[in-house]
């Protein structure tokens, strides 16, 4: 591997061209940026992190509760219109049994494994091999009584188990079509499945080859003490509508996520993001703009980007028109993480990177830019929104544990996050030119570079 002192030795020779090229051509520009960086306290963003990180903040428990009361006083306190959009998950505890036996089989360890949202039950009955357990295998069939043996691929697990339960079936043994287990989930919990276990290819294989051969085979399947519970968490949306008159119609996202993950305080993880997305808000609260700005700090990314989606599926057609970028703020704190990186879903640079890259050669250094989804950017880009997250890279040893906590976060690391997604934002929602065309032409001059660099 290279070393990494070589790159950023390349980088920053580039740099230093492309910033005085860049001030050069945009003398106001600092001006503006300095409407933004000489009003950020970091000691807010400081205090804030010291609050929330007092406790884990576990999507759905009393803790992200209170967290989020606080977050919506705090935008309050600076004038914006909030709202607290609430949206349903489920944990799922998986099963405490899981059995699977064949008659004639003797005693062959299927070592079967269950699907996330499967359902219990006790089911024996003669099993019969409808292949991929498409609709067109079901077809005419009557499965009543009977346990289905299944191939993997061409369906989602969850539509083999619906299509097998539809014809009758009242047990599902999926096999794999590769080597290893199954680690599966069937996306959500539903009334309509039938309890279902997943086995290896070479025993699954060997079951439908005797089916095949003219065997009847028997199987006994027992799944007992899966469980789904029903929580709710929320998202906190706090909206800045641009002047009267100079309205662009376009819209900008800044956003963190305020759930952490159970056992860890999540100082960097990511009470920094929210707290800078909070100081942010304070710091434009009261600035001329021209673009409306939503600052939204959401839950349960911890669980799999749950709010971000809840979310981005709440958008009208008419607001993902004008949504012009998200910016994403996750883990920007941390003393013993790597330097600030801006990652794409895609890996393509977009406004956002641009924008970015451009606020930070003009304060305080070039930032690249990677290839990473795992935070809340990721529902907006698929939706098509520019989109990035901005992180330090690599995070540090400790994130998610006891360990990220509040003495662990540099007010400098904090500062230049503020600083450059603030300086970024402005640039657009600022009223001096057309936003969006300031936006694009703005930042070309600026050179930044793709980097390989991992986040752990
Ligand atoms: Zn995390």
């Amino acid at each position: 591997m290279l070393r990494k002192s070589m790159v950023s030795l390349a980088v920053t020779g580039s740099l230093l061209f492309g910033m005085t090229a860049y001030a050069a051509a945009n003398p106001s520009d600092h001006a503006f940026d300095n409407k933004i960086v000489k009003r950020i306290k970091v000691d807010n963003i400081y205090k804030t992190i010291e609050l929330l990180s007092e406790e884990p903040r576990v999507a759905g428990t009393v803790a992200e509760d209170k967290a989020v009361e606080y977050i919506e006083k705090q935008f309050k306190s600076f004038g914006y219109d909030t709202r607290v959009q609430p949206f349903e998950m489920f944990q799922y505890n998986p099963p405490t049994t899981v059995e699977l036996s064949v008659d004639g089989l003797g005693d062959t360890d299927f070592a079967p494994d269950t699907f996330t949202y499967g359902v219990n039950g006790d089911v024996t009955g003669q099993l019969v091999y409808i292949g991929l357990g498409g609709p067109e295998d079901v077809e005419g069939l009557d499965l009543s009584g009977k346990i289905a043996l299944v191939k993997r691929g061409s369906y989602t697990f969850a539509e083999k188990i619906f299509n097998a339960a539809g014809a009758g079936a009242e047990a599902v043994i999926l096999f794999n079509n590769t080597s290893g287990g199954i680690n599966g989930t069937l996306g959500e919990p539903s009334d309509d499945y039938v309890p279902a276990v997943a086995i290896g290819r070479d025993l699954g294989e060997q079951l439908a080859d005797r089916l095949a051969a003219g065997e009847e085979l028997t199987a006994h399947v027992k799944i007992a003490g899966a469980k789904v519970e029903r929580q709710t968490s929320h998202n906190v949306i706090a909206t800045k509508k641009p002047n009267r008159n100079k309205d662009t119609g376009q819209i900008v996202i800044v956003g963190a996520h305020h759930d952490s993950v159970e056992g860890a305080p999540g100082a960097n993880d990511d009470a920094s993001g929210t707290a800078t997305v909070l100081e942010l808000a304070r710091v434009m609260s009261n600035m001329p703009i021209d673009t409306e700005l939503r600052f939204i700090t959401f839950g349960a990314e911890e669980n799999g980007l749950i709010g971000s989606y809840a979310y981005a599926e709440s958008l009208t057609e008419d607001e993902l028109d004008r949504i012009v970028g998200q910016f994403q703020m996750d883990m920007v704190g941390s003393r013993d993480a790597g330097e600030l990186i801006m990652y794409t879903v895609d890996g393509e640079k977009n406004i956002v990177t641009d924008l970015g890259a451009a606020a930070g050669a003009r304060l305080s250094g070039v930032v690249n830019y990677g290839q990473e989804g795992r935070s809340d950017h990721v529902p907006f880009a698929e939706l098509g929104i520019p989109s990035a997250l901005f992180i330090h890279a690599p995070v540090e040893p400790w994130y998610h544990t006891p360990e990220d906590t509040i003495d662990k976060i540099s007010r400098e690391k904090l500062q230049q996050v503020a600083e450059i997604v603030g300086a970024a934002v402005y640039q657009i929602a600022r009223l001096d030119t057309p936003a969006l065309e300031h936006a694009r032409v703005a930042p070309k001059p600026v050179d930044y570079e793709f980097e390989e660099r991992e986040l752990e």
